[in-house]
């Protein structure tokens, strides 16, 4: 269930301005995901930052469209298909020898 806080927002600033927001989130997590990885830079402060926002804004994106409960069916059948592939994984991989 949405925030009502951001539900608020959502009605107050508008569909186009908050979805637009959305992806400019999504960039910035991504600059700092970039900087952390490419650059080694020390970021943490900023990836914790830039996710929290995504996550407002992915609330908001989800109560425009009203999409709630297919993203979380959705999201929890690939769940169980990451958990099929790597039980598949485990099986592939060569034991670690015990001592
Ligand atoms: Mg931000």
């Amino acid at each position: 269930m949405i925030n009502p806080i951001l539900k608020r927002a959502l009605k107050t600033w508008g569909e186009k301005a908050q979805m637009l927001m959305v992806v400019e989130e999504m960039s910035e997590l991504m600059k700092e995901i970039l900087k952390n990885i490419n650059r080694k830079k020390n970021n943490i402060s900023e990836i914790i930052e830039e996710t929290a926002d995504v996550e407002i804004m992915l609330e908001q994106l989800k109560e425009n469209y009203q999409i709630e409960e297919k993203v979380a069916a959705y999201k929890a059948d690939k769940i169980k298909v990451i958990e099929n592939r790597l039980n598949e994984w485990d099986k592939i991989q060569p034991k670690t020898e015990e001592k």
